[in-house]
């Protein structure tokens, strides 16, 4: 028989798609989210993964074993392989780094940490398929199978919308699948939905977001090895609501706290000391309920200049450092690291930044001098006008890591941006990879942003030609589904519907 492979080599070339076997030369082999940097597999000899397999697990950490264990009984109940802690003679380098080799001599799995541990579960579980041949599931196998893989960044993290709009359920399916296509943080932007209980006037009636279910997500993720950092837009965007809409969460029901917003409620009021008290209140408790993550990230896009009588008191950027800065002390003070968005600290009008994102004013460009520089910039370029572009260089990002603030590189549906940024920003020794997704996490844009920036983030590339049923995804939502025990056929597929559901009542 023909060996059937596929290898990436270090660079995540492709070096062959997939061959199929003598007998049938139209089969093809499966691959798991993100593709592994180093990644063979022979489907034609499969290996058992069932009660009668022991999965080696060779880790410094005691508790990995056990983690696996775990996980593999609620994954495949009675059915699921035993787990062994092994001696570690040859563990691979790197602290998120994995291993696995799967054939006639078992299962071995190899790691650091738990944290690579989990990544090489997740490999594993998305290649597990049932035996086949019996009406209903009796075990497992996976096939023949050598994996060397470790992340490109550190810091990998999708950013999540919770508008109103959007299920809960379809938040904790997005928590739990960039868990596990291997991001590590998930940025939570509440959109009006946070329940706060000191300050119940900012949000939407009815909220979603509560704080039992926060909590229940932070553990979740914590399980899951990805960490939720919750966001509150502390400068710009105060309507938490689209600028397109001209919603706002709190004005258009609640008129009584005017005061804290500037005129028409895009912008917060910064010189009114009860919007830094107020947010300081809404970052402790967000920050509480969220276990204590090491970052919190304070928005400040797309602002707008003053113009109520206190703000126009004080030259504009003095007023946006004091309060970005205020609340970024207030941010450490509590063991966390500020984040904000990058546009308001370029100039609009410097060529410099021709055909990047950048919105700020002269004034606002200052900052970039004066912010602290433990405050970690997130760089959104999203090659508007032309989602196709491929670009091999970010000088933004090269900017603010030469002012000396660490810069994540922000991409959004951008598919063939994603990688060479993701190793620009690797090449300039920046902080990280933040795939962001608004109101797009749903349908075919969905797949493509969590393929793509996972395999960014990871350093590897999507192979071309991905047809419309993904199988590789296919697998990862079902995973998903399966662990929330979902009963809801809203809750199922990347759409709620697959027809829209005033089909049926008129045309
Ligand atoms: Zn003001």
């Amino acid at each position: 028989m023909k060996k059937i492979a596929l290898c990436l080599g270090l660079a995540g070339t492709l070096a062959a798609a997939f061959a199929g076997n003598e007998a049938n030369p139209d089969a093809v082999e499966l691959a798991p989210l993100p593709m592994p940097m180093e990644f063979s597999r022979d489907m034609d000899r499969p290996v058992a993964f069932d009660a009668s397999a022991t999965i080696a697990v060779e880790c410094p950490d005691a508790g990995a074993a056990a983690w696996l264990t775990r996980h593999f009984a609620d994954w495949y109940g009675s059915q699921a392989p035993k787990v062994a802690a092994a001696a570690g003679a040859d563990l691979p380098g790197g602290e998120e780094a994995y291993s696995i080799a799967a054939g006639t001599s078992g299962v071995k799995v190899a790691a650091n940490t738990l944290a690579g541990v989990r990544w090489a579960a997740y490999t594993l579980r998305q290649l597990a398929i049932a035996k086949r041949g019996t009406f209903r599931t009796e075990g497992r196998i996976l096939p023949t199978l050598k994996v060397a893989d470790r992340p490109h960044l550190a810091f990998r993290a999708v950013h999540l919308c919770w508008f109103p709009e959007v299920r809960p359920q379809q938040m904790e399916r997005a928590i739990r699948l960039a868990a596990l296509l291997k991001f590590n943080y998930a940025i939570i932007e509440p959109w009006g939905m946070y329940a706060s209980a000191k300050h119940p006037w900012w949000h939407w009636p009815n909220p979603t977001m509560t704080k039992e279910e926060v909590r229940r997500l932070v553990a979740i993720g914590r399980d899951l090895g990805i960490t939720l950092v919750p966001q509150i837009n502390a400068y710009g965007h105060a309507t938490s609501s689209r600028s397109c809409t001209m919603k706002h969460a709190m004005l258009d029901l609640q008129p009584a706290y005017e005061p804290l917003f500037e005129p028409g409620g895009w912008n917060w009021c910064l010189s009114n000391p009860e919007t830094q008290r107020v947010l300081r209140e809404l970052i402790a408790e967000m920050h509480d309920d969220f276990g204590h993550p090491p970052f919190f990230h304070l928005g400040c896009d797309e602002a707008q200049p003053p113009s109520c009588p206190e703000c126009r008191k004080s030259p504009y950027a003095e007023l946006v450092c004091r309060h970005i800065t205020g609340l970024a002390d207030f941010v450490k003070a509590r063991g966390a690291r500020a984040m904000i968005w990058h546009d308001m600290l370029l100039e609009r009008g410097d060529p410099r930044w021709k055909g990047y994102v950048h919105h700020g004013t002269k004034t606002t460009a200052a900052l970039a001098d004066t912010l602290p520089k433990d405050v970690i910039i997130c760089d959104w370029q999203y090659s508007y006008g032309n989602m196709k572009e491929v670009r091999k260089e970010w000088p933004t990002m090269a900017y603010f890591k030469e002012k000396g603030f660490p810069v994540a590189g922000c991409p959004w549906m951008n598919y063939n941006a994603m990688k060479p940024m993701a190793d620009y920003v690797a090449k300039i020794g920046g902080f990280g990879f933040i795939e962001t997704t608004w109101h797009h996490l749903r349908g075919w844009d969905w797949v493509q942003m969590y393929r793509y920036g996972s395999a960014a983030a990871w350093g590897t590339s999507v192979p071309p030609g991905t047809p419309m049923y993904d199988t590789s995804f296919a697998i990862a939502l079902r995973l998903v589904g399966q662990d929330m025990k979902t009963t809801d056929y809203l809750d199922t597929g990347h759409l709620n519907n697959q027809v829209p559901p005033g089909w049926w009542v008129d045309n």
